[in-house]
């Protein structure tokens, strides 16, 4: 079968230049902000083009408390550019660009980007969230003990400052029948983790209905975090791939931001390490074990993890982690073109068996690398 061959992104200079390269190398999909000139252009180079969006950004009038996501304590943040997924008017800003969108432009799909609620990225306050009214309101209609959920969530937080704690997490970690045992104690985290795929799963299906009564043709894509991380943000790959046409886990092992796998897990470690007192090499060596790449020996060095980001055999634990729980959908997971080993990426993702690998973000000053990506999707 032949691999779809993503691009996100086109340089801002030279578009054109840029498509026949992308053409030439053998690239299929584009993956693109909705700017309708470039979107034709794409088109008259026969490419099949998805717009993207931030699903519940918080543009002009949204930039207001009442949308934020708001943490334990009643204290509100701005994750991602974003708000409260659950918040109706954002929810329904987001159906009716989706709407106008599709009926307005001749694309092949949309792909939902920020589609979770926040990660330990964005700090570990503003990911304990969200307890915001509208929340409460959700949960009980969903069935969850809203109070249950709050109550442990915060007695964890708190739990972090003794001693101890740290230690039993990480025999939890270890050893089947304590984690048991943790998540028994603790299992109004697990309601939270689980509330918060629900009422992700419940967007995406609308925004899946939404867009096949508009046009069955056109496909619902997701960029959705690496499989390790995807319980914590709500994003459930099993729930997910019933309304997707392809997922899209964001398989960053590099980067310096949100949703880069090194930068999730660097900014975890940092946080335990603050609220515990522990030295960062013992909470980087927890939260390695945690997300199940301790086998991989990922540096205990907070720098180099943030610069040279984590071994390159993740990419491809985690997208054979992703085939295995998208339920036979179309997985095509997107890598980070700077890499510099991204070619051999680019291999791994393939050799796990994905129908396609989509690159961020194509800048200037790329066309050898991607030249030599078309070389080695040829030879796969
Ligand atoms: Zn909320």
């Amino acid at each position: 079968m032949k691999t779809n061959l993503w691009m996100f992104g086109l340089p801002e200079k030279k578009p054109e230049q840029a498509l026949k390269i992308l053409s030439e190398s053998g690239f299929t999909h584009l993956s693109l902000p909705r700017n309708n000139n470039l979107i034709k252009l794409a088109l008259d180079y026969g490419f099949k083009v998805y717009v993207f969006c931030k699903t519940f950004g918080l543009e002009n009038k949204f930039r207001r408390a009442e949308y934020l996501a708001e943490d334990i304590y009643g204290r509100k943040y701005i994750w991602f550019g974003s708000g409260c997924p659950n918040n109706l008017e954002l929810r329904q800003k987001n159906l009716e660009w989706i709407e106008d969108t599709a009926t307005q432009v001749d694309i092949s799909g949309i792909s939902l980007d920020g589609i979770r609620f926040s990660s330990p990225g964005s700090g570990i306050e503003a990911f304990f969230t969200c307890f915001c009214e509208t929340c409460r309101r959700k949960a009980e209609d969903l069935g969850y003990d809203f109070e249950k959920m709050r109550g442990d969530l915060q007695r964890l937080y708190e739990s972090f400052e003794k001693p101890k704690f740290l230690k039993y997490v990480s025999s939890a970690v270890e050893d089947p029948l304590m984690l048991l045992d943790f998540l028994t104690d603790f299992r109004g985290v697990v309601e939270w983790l689980s509330f918060r795929a629900d009422c992700i799963a419940e967007h995406v299906r609308d925004a899946r209905n939404l867009l096949k009564s508009i046009d069955p043709e056109l496909e619902l894509g997701a960029y959705i975090f690496t499989p390790s991380l995807s319980s914590l943000v709500g994003q459930d790959y099993r729930m997910l791939s019933l309304y997707l046409d392809v997922l899209q886990p964001m398989i960053y092992r590099l980067g310096k931001g949100v949703a880069c796998y090194n930068h999730e897990l660097a900014v975890l470690a940092e946080d335990l390490s603050r609220l515990t007192s522990l030295p960062l090499s013992n909470t980087l060596s927890l939260v390695y074990k945690l997300a199940g790449v301790s086998e991989f020996n990922p540096p205990l060095d907070l720098n180099k993890l943030k610069e040279s980001g984590l071994p390159l055999e993740i990419v491809s634990k985690e997208a054979l982690r992703a085939q295995q729980i998208a339920l036979g959908k179309r997985v095509e997971p997107i890598i980070m073109l700077r890499d510099p080993q991204v070619e051999d990426a680019t291999r791994k993702v393939l050799s796990a068996g994905c129908s396609g690998v989509n690159f961020f973000i194509y800048k200037e000053g790329f066309e050898d690398k991607i030249r030599k990506i078309g070389e080695v999707v040829r030879e796969s």
